[in-house]
């Protein structure tokens, strides 16, 4: 742990770094200009500066692409051509889809500073070890449903894309046992991976009776892991399991320490908290987060969309700088509502039905007020769940419960769990 001195610098040194990104973007970025009205000048302290302003939509974006968000005297046209950057479009439905500019060793030196913040990443992500991805092949790496890749074809620097299709749904037996022996023979420092697609694998050893290589940690990036997904992850893996939470706009902006709280990478973004409401304790809300040192674009205030809860007390691992979250709950996008209108977030969600149900996967879909359709891949009890659901939706909800179920990733190649219809669950974006 730090000594006071050194936190409160660490401290200082993020204020300042908020500071001069704040008056470079009043100053320099064509989209901010019109923020200056809102901004109370550098009298104030730079919290209030900051909470002063409003927020970045992704329709901002869209809207003020390609030149809003690049600072006065740089050449993205040049740096282009000259491959120091590309364009790159974020996965998800036609209305959800963002370009910007992807500058790697920008995006490469958020993921180191945020490895800082655990100890196991800190001892074994070098930048130079092997690392394995399981994930659909709509996220990365290279892309085939029809013909299988072999494993020259899924290698990629350090990396190996463990999975070429855009669903797990199209893995047959032999990918499975593929998968696994691929891990022994390239043996990863780190695992990254989707808990929706690591699971199976897990379920998959498990039932057969086979050995999964151990890397020295999991990492699980982009989605929710969840608990019918960590009961098998556990079961076959037994290095620590870590989630990073960030976007491609964003960088790296969360990351697990040892103790299991979510801790900010200060190096890389600011993030600022605005609570829900309706909870009195506060502490569930949305973020809003800055990016600092990217040369070429500037992100301000901008909401990635899920749902946070603050941590209620220091973390013992002794890092004070920066927001600490006890969890991430969700996104906006898979909340669903009690008859009286609260929202219930994926993660409270999902408490209650691993309690009432066991380690099923499952979606749930609600279509309007009262009515809620939860489907699970394999058979279940429907009674305890229903009893377990209305009890968290109100005695009058009227819920579906079915079993033997299909459940098929969205566009993008995750899957929802949960969501209101009229959010879109129904056109399964990203
Ligand atoms: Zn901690």
């Amino acid at each position: 742990m730090a000594d006071n001195q050194t936190v409160s610098e660490e401290i200082q040194a993020y204020q300042e770094l908020s500071c001069r990104t704040l008056e470079r973007a009043l100053r320099e970025i064509p989209f901010y200009a019109a923020w200056n009205e809102f901004d109370p000048g550098p009298s104030a302290h730079i919290d209030q500066r900051f909470a002063a302003l409003p927020e970045l939509t992704k329709e901002d974006i869209r809207g003020n692409f390609p030149f809003g968000f690049v600072p006065r005297g740089v050449d993205v046209s040049a740096a282009l051509r000259r491959k120091d950057i590309e364009l790159v479009e974020t996965s998800g439905t036609t209305s959800e889809k963002v370009t910007n500019y992807w500058d790697q060793r920008w995006w490469d030196s958020s993921e180191r500073a945020s490895w800082q913040l655990n100890p196991v990443m800190r001892s074994w992500a070098t930048g130079t070890h092997r690392e394995a991805i399981l994930t659909s092949s709509k996220n990365v790496g290279r892309s085939s449903d029809k013909l299988d890749l072999n494993f020259a074809r899924r290698r990629l620097d350090r990396f190996l894309y463990l999975n070429e299709k855009t669903s797990p749904l199209l893995w047959q037996s032999y990918h499975y046992r593929r998968m696994i022996e691929e891990l022994r023979q390239y043996a990863p420092e780190i695992l990254e991976a989707n808990p929706s697609y690591l699971w199976r694998l897990c379920r998959f050893a498990l039932e057969q009776g086979l050995r999964i290589e151990q890397p020295r940690a999991v990492v699980f990036t982009y989605e929710l892991p969840l608990q019918y997904q960590l009961y098998y992850i556990r079961r076959a893996l037994h290095c620590p399991l870590i989630s990073s939470y960030g976007t491609t706009e964003l960088g790296y902006v969360f990351m697990q320490c040892e103790h299991g709280r979510f801790h900010q990478n200060t190096a890389s973004c600011r993030v600022d908290y605005r609570p829900l409401g309706g909870d009195d304790t506060m502490r569930r809300g949305r973020i809003l987060v800055t990016t600092f040192n990217n040369e070429y674009y500037q992100i301000m205030r901008f909401d990635p969309g899920d749902i946070v809860c603050l941590a209620s007390e220091p973390c013992p691992c002794g890092r004070e700088e920066g927001m600490v979250l006890d969890d991430i709950e969700g996104r906006f996008s898979q909340a669903t509502f009690d008859r009286s209108g609260r929202p219930v977030t994926l993660r409270s969600l999902d408490e209650t039905v691993f309690s009432s149900a066991g380690p099923r996967e499952y979606e749930l879909t609600q279509r309007d007020s009262r009515d809620y359709r939860l489907r699970f891949e394999t058979g279940v009890d429907p009674g305890p769940v229903k009893t377990a659901l209305q009890k968290i939706y109100g005695d009058d909800a009227r819920i579906a419960i079915e079993s033997n179920e299909v459940i098929a990733p969205g566009v993008s190649g995750k899957f929802r769990h949960a969501g209101y219809a009229g959010y879109g669950i129904i056109n399964r974006g990203g």
